[in-house]
Order: structure tokens, then C-alpha cells, then sequence
């Protein structure tokens, strides 16, 4: 049977997260293996070039979303005793930065949530699809029921 070695858990810090970092936490366990956590900031607001004071403010609110992110990463990782260097915070689509973090670690398992922020009403929610698609490792989308 495949025994899983180094698991990724990708939060988006919506409600429905609690199911997936559950069922990534008892796998882990079950077969020993590490987790990273990887949360990705993606909702950047993009204003009309040219317009100074809207730029400003989409600079302003994107630190504040990186800052309060950072927070809940950390948060998190300490509950779940995982250590700084395998907590991830990136920038970007979030399925192109979680296919990627996966083949840069390594990782042979994604545990994914099948609709968080982008997906309610939907059986997969757009990033669930994506990574289900493009992820070379196995993938795991937790059923969330609404
Ligand atoms: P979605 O398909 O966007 O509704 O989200 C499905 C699942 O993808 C969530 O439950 C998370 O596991 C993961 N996910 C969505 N957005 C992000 C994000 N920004 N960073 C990390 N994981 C995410």
C-alpha cells in the first residue's frame, strides 16, 4: 500500500477548513509522515492604473491581508507542531503556487478541501479542480458539505 512521507495542507482560512486540517492531521499521523501548510494570498484587489490614490490603497489593504495571514499561519502551525520552515505564505494564484510548493518539497500527498472561499454550491470549487489537475502527486479533496 503507498505510505504517504511528507503531506501538504493548503487553508484558505475560510470556515471550512477545520474538516481538512483534521483529515490531514490524522494521516499524518497514521503513516508518520511531515505536513507543510501552505496559504496562499490571492485575493489582491487591482485598480485602474493611473489612479494614484486607488493604488495606494490596494498596496495598503494587501499588506494588511499578508499580515493578518501570516498570523493565522502561525497560529496554526504552532496547534499543530509544525515547524517555521515547512509553514508557507505565498503570493499568487493559488493553484499554480500549491502545484508548485508540492514538486519544490517534495510532498507525495495534497490534502485540499473539495470547495472553501471559491466553491460553495459546487461539488469542486475552482481550486480543487485545478489542483486535482495539475498536481503531479496524489491528491486528496476532503468532502465539505454545506
Ligand atoms: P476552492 O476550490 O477555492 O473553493 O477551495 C478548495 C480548497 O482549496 C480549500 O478548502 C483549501 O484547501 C484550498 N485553497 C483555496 N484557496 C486557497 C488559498 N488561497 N491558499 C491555500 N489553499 C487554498
Amino acid at each position: 500500500m503507498q505510505s504517504y512521507r511528507h503531506i501538504l495542507l493548503a487553508v484558505d482560512f475560510s470556515d471550512t477548513d477545520s474538516s481538512v486540517i483534521e483529515r490531514a492531521t490524522n494521516l499524518a499521523k497514521q503513516y508518520e509522515a511531515e505536513i507543510s501548510i501552505i496559504h496562499v494570498v490571492d485575493n489582491l484587489p487591482v485598480s485602474e492604473p493611473g489612479y494614484d490614490v486607488l493604488n495606494s490603497l490596494d498596496f495598503e489593504l494587501t499588506e494588511v491581508l499578508i499580515d493578518k495571514t501570516k498570523k493565522q499561519l502561525s497560529a496554526l502551525a504552532e496547534e499543530l507542531s509544525v515547524p517555521e520552515e515547512r509553514c508557507h505564505q505565498r503570493m499568487g494564484r493559488p493553484v499554480s503556487e500549491v502545484v508548485a510548493l508540492a514538486e519544490e518539497e517534495q510532498i507525495d500527498l495534497i490534502v485540499i478541501g473539495s470547495h472553501g472561499r471559491h466553491g460553495l454550491g459546487l461539488l469542486l470549487g475552482s481550486t480543487a479542480n485545478g489542483v486535482l489537475h495539475h498536481a503531479k502527486c496524489d491528491v486528496l479533496a476532503v468532502r465539505i458539505y454545506d
